[in-house]
């Protein structure tokens, strides 16, 4: 019989990750002689949750097993001996589910949905359960089964791969040991088929966390042995482990088209048209906030500081200018993960027509006198109007690596034209 876990909210920023714990897991289970089906899956959920610890990740895999017993076992021992439990925010959560039920596969599958787009309340992750007669675990308030049912009832459509390392628990907390310059060589060995290994030119190794917690480092990509290829190719301290990951990692599934809305709210990510008010303006601490007239209305739009160059290209929009944002909305703002340039407003400038005879501009002849070439003595009567010429053009532009979320789809995935690739 197969069976399907999902595991969340294990963690705090103090230490640990869910696929750490579910990697945990699965070699106790392994151990025991049960065997797993496929990659385990790390699933990105809405990335605007304010309680999440860092990505809003959760875990879900298959085991192959005649008993629901002994898996729920190996998991509560797992998550009781490693999650970060004495920690306010960590609430952890995990089911069990009949992947032959079709009933409850259905309402997972929808209940993934607005685990990926909207706020979803403990309640209705246990009614759902209830409904559904769904095995579970739950740890103090238990907010973790919320991400432990959508990892386990999201469909895969589009995924990537991460190949994680890592570290022996001795090394927790401390700096990580690894040669940055083999993580660059391996970029260059490897992309497109992998990517956000490294951001070249804010120099930052995008694939290294800062935290605290277990991982060592990641290679995400889309191709298996070109990811293996990156992951062998770096130099680091010893790890203890590693694991392939299958996740929706790169895949914007958190975005809403504006065609399925009527408002938009906070705490949610959309896709939304419209114009350029006026030219964007800097505040202080280097962010770049602009407005666009939307169906919804004026729609205030930020490129925070860390979003780096991404804001030189904001800076260039001017009023008219039609675009297609991406982002999530919070504190009614949206706060950018890329746009789509459909239309580079025309900027006119008025100028002095030109001398016909020595290609000099003319200077006024005079109040309604019009203009004169001095040296040449010709005469014209009309300004003349000259297009400035854009710095930047239409087509899609993204924030760098350093700055992507983990669930943003990076133009280096995306199958469309004029992409502008920060890398
Ligand atoms: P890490 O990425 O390191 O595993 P995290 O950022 O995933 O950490 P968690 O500790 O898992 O953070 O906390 C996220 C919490 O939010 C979990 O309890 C999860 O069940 C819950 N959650 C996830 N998506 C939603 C949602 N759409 N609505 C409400 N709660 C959610």
């Amino acid at each position: 019989m197969k069976l399907w876990v999902g595991i969340d909210d294990t963690d705090s920023p103090q230490g640990m990750c869910t696929t750490y714990l579910a990697v945990l897991i699965i070699k106790e289970l392994e151990e025991r002689g049960l065997s797993i089906t496929g990659f385990p899956r790390l699933i990105r959920l809405n990335p605007t949750i304010p309680f999440k610890t860092r990505g809003n990740g959760a875990v879900s895999f298959m085991v192959e097993s005649d008993s629901y017993d002994v898996v729920k076992d190996v998991v509560d021992s797992v998550i009781r001996r490693n999650a970060m439990l004495d920690h306010d925010s960590t609430n952890p959560g995990a089911v069990f589910v009949n992947p032959d039920d079709d009933a409850a596969i259905d309402s997972l599958f929808r209940f993934s949905q607005r685990a990926l787009k909207e706020i979803v309340m403990i309640d209705e992750a246990k009614s759902a359960i209830k409904e559904h007669k769904i095995e579970y675990l739950e740890y103090k308030t238990g907010r973790g089964l919320i991400g432990a049912l959508a990892a386990v009832g999201i469909h895969l459509n589009d995924f990537t791969l991460e190949k994680i390392a890592y570290r022996s628990p001795e090394r927790f907390g401390t700096e990580r040991e690894i040669d940055e310059e083999a993580f660059y060589t391996a970029d260059l060995q490897t992309y497109p088929d992998t990517w956000d290994t490294v951001d070249w030119h804010n120099r930052v190794v995008v694939s290294v966390p800062n935290s605290p917690d277990p991982v060592l480092f990641g290679i995400r990509g889309d191709n298996i042995s070109a990811i293996d290829e990156a992951f062998g190719m770096i130099e680091s301290e010893p790890f203890d482990f590693q694991m392939t990951f299958v996740t929706n990692q790169g895949t914007d599934m958190h975005l809403i088209d504006e065609s399925e809305v009527r408002e938009l709210k906070n705490y949610h990510s959309y896709i939304l048209k419209g114009e350029v008010v006026k030219k964007p303006f800097i505040e202080e601490g280097g962010h770049v906030f602009f407005f666009i007239r939307t169906r919804f209305g004026v729609v205030k739009c930020s490129a925070f500081e860390p979003t780096k160059q991404f804001r030189n290209i904001i800076t260039e929009l001017v009023e008219d200018d039609l675009l297609k944002v991406y982002g999530s909305m919070k504190k009614d703002t949206v706060n950018l993960e890329k746009i789509h340039i459909l239309k580079l407003a025309d900027i006119l400038v008025e100028e002095n027509p030109l001398c016909p005879s020595c290609g000099k501009r003319m200077e006024s002849a005079g109040k309604n006198q019009g203009f004169r070439c001095r040296k040449c003595k010709t005469k014209s009567y009309e300004k003349v109007i000259r297009k400035l010429k854009r710095e930047i053009e239409e087509g899609f532009y993204e924030v760098p690596p350093c700055a992507r979320r983990h669930i943003s789809k990076p133009l280096v995935r995306m199958d469309v034209e004029n992409k502008h690739i920060f890398r």
